[in-house]
């Protein structure tokens, strides 16, 4: 690549000299040498005939105009390190938007990132996610012009700038776009493995960066992958001042979330789970809510997405197992008999190499033993995973004698093999096959077929999201061993759960108490 310039002024008024140097840059301006040969002879004679017909051409050539103008030196690496980095990329736009008023020439920068990520590091490895970037990368360089450049961003993406060109529009942006798509479509073969990859796209036309400098324009178009990525997979998008604002209002959010996590306004509220055959209290589940000044008590539908995105999962999740073990402490202390507290782990947190022997040490500090501790992990995760951290954590939590719980059962297609392999110990049917299971015979046979596995391989087993009494009555009748549901208690703040629970015992007899079926 011809190295961008170096006038200071971005955006303003260009030095005579640098506007000099840009016109001698343009060789198509010699076919106006023939004529200016004729003015010299017809103003100056033979000697002035000579020197212009001689002088300009070597004008030009030391003005670079027969040079390969902006052809990039990244365009063919043999390796990602042969690729150019965001730095030269930024000063290879900064000299396109820089000289666009005087040669009316602009470009436009395309930001490109990989689909799930996570997932293609989880199932090969570093290596192989290294590989995949390096062919990407040669593919690419294959699909687009001469003069554009390719340049390898931090996060394992790529970004292109378009050698100047005169006219742009946003149609064809985005079919450059579907290009380079096509051109990354294909599966990529390492040994003997082939592997797909899918891209999204986010790109900014040179015009529209909210400011002439290249920084500017890589950022924009960076915003605009962004909000492809969250529409993905294999989404386009085009940058708009828009996307920029909400940006901003994202960034706005993560730092009231980080905020509320550290002053303690995000925490968890409690459920209770009972056990179906003696009507006593198995446990209590943790659920996260977010204590809002204004918006008052916030559900972690409302914000889980934000924390997960922003990468405060890990940070969530030891703020919810302190409260969750501390409760333990406080009940025992009051005498109150609570077997377990159930936590919520995400896939995040599960990644974490180091997770089980951080929760030993949690568990060491309140001096409580490990099957105080469900931990809840969604049959998704466990379904879906080949991540080797994963796998290791939860047989080591098991291990260590936490119970496993695998949560929203029914709604992830874990394998029987893989129910066995991480040491499940009890299974929550989830609230959708619970529903009207009464009513419904559709549902009967359903959950009555999941328990009858379970029961098969020596699991326990809870009913989610139980809300009437016939519901918790046919549940019983077909041997499930503990239900949760607002029928015997929405989740509540911690301080409300001792008198919770001594009216669960006074009252123990009023609840409905169902014999399981024998089977
Ligand atoms: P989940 O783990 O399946 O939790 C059960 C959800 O069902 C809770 O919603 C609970 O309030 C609701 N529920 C319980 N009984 C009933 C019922 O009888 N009827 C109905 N309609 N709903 C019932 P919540 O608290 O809004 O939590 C939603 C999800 O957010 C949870 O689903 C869990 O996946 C996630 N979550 C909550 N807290 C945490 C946390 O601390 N960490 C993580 N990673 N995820 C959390
Ligand atoms: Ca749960
Ligand atoms: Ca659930």
């Amino acid at each position: 690549m011809q190295k961008p310039q170096h006038t200071a002024d971005y955006g303003g008024k260009l030095r005579l000299s640098t506007r000099l140097g840009l016109y001698l840059r343009r060789p198509e301006l010699l076919v106006f040498l023939p004529a200016l040969s004729l003015i010299a002879f017809w103003a100056g004679g033979e000697g002035a005939m000579m020197i212009t017909a001689l002088g300009l051409p070597v004008l030009f050539a030391f003005a670079g105009a027969f040079r390969d103008g902006d052809k990039t030196d990244f365009r063919l690496p043999d390796s990602l390190g042969g690729l150019a980095l965001r730095p030269h990329i930024t000063k290879f736009l900064d000299g396109i938007l820089r000289d666009v008023s005087v040669t009316g020439k602009s470009t436009t920068c395309f930001v490109i990132q990989f689909d799930d990520a996570d997932v293609l590091l989880d199932r090969h490895g570093r290596a192989v996610q290294t590989e995949v970037l390096a062919r990407s990368a040669e593919r690419l360089c294959a699909a687009l012009r001469e003069g554009d450049t390719v340049a390898r961003l931090e996060g394992g993406g790529f970004a292109i700038a378009l050698a100047p060109m005169r006219r742009m529009d946003l149609e064809g942006m985005i079919q450059v776009a579907t290009r380079l798509q096509a051109a990354l479509a294909s599966p990529i073969s390492i040994d003997a493995a082939r592997i797909y990859v899918s891209c999204s796209i986010g790109f900014c036309l040179g015009p529209k960066s909210p400011l002439p400098t290249g920084a500017s324009l890589l950022d924009a178009a960076q915003v605009a992958a962004d909000d492809a990525g969250r529409n993905g997979p294999g989404a386009i998008r085009a940058y708009t001042s828009g996307m920029a604002r909400k940006r901003a209002d994202r960034d706005a959010f993560r730092s009231e979330l980080e905020l509320a996590l550290d002053e303690g306004h995000i925490r968890p509220h409690f459920q209770p789970q009972i056990c179906t055959d003696t009507g006593a209290i198995s446990g209590f589940e943790a659920l996260a809510r977010w204590h809002h000044a204004e918006r008052g008590l916030i559900p972690p539908a409302e914000f889980l997405p934000a924390i997960e995105e922003a990468g405060l999962s890990e940070r969530l999740g030891e703020v919810i197992l302190y409260h969750a073990l501390a409760a333990l402490v406080h009940w025992d202390k009051a005498g109150l008999h609570v077997p377990n507290v159930g936590v919520n782990f995400s896939s995040a947190e599960l990644r974490n190499p180091r997770l089980a022997e951080k929760l030993k040490w949690e568990l060491d500090r309140f001096d409580l033993t490990p099957d105080r501790l469900c931990v809840e992990i969604l049959e998704t995760v466990i379904a879906e995973t080949d991540n080797d951290v994963i796998v290791h954590n939860i047989s080591a939590l098991a291990k260590l004698g936490c119970g496993i719980d695998l949560d929203d059962f029914g709604t992830g297609h874990a394998s029987i093999t893989n129910i066995r392999r991480f040491a499940v110990r009890r299974i929550k049917i989830d609230r959708s096959f619970v529903t009207k299971v009464d009513e419904d015979r559709e549902q009967q046979k359903l959950v009555s077929g999941i328990l009858s596995l379970a029961e098969r391989m020596g699991l326990e087993t809870l009913a989610e999201g139980v809300e009437t009494k016939g519901e918790h009555a046919m549940l019983a009748q077909l041997g499930c061993g503990h239900v949760q549901g607002f029928l015997f208690g929405r989740p509540m703040p911690f301080d409300a759960t001792q008198s919770w629970i001594l009216e669960q015992h006074a009252h123990r007899s009023a609840l409905p108490m169902i014999g399981s079926r024998t089977r």
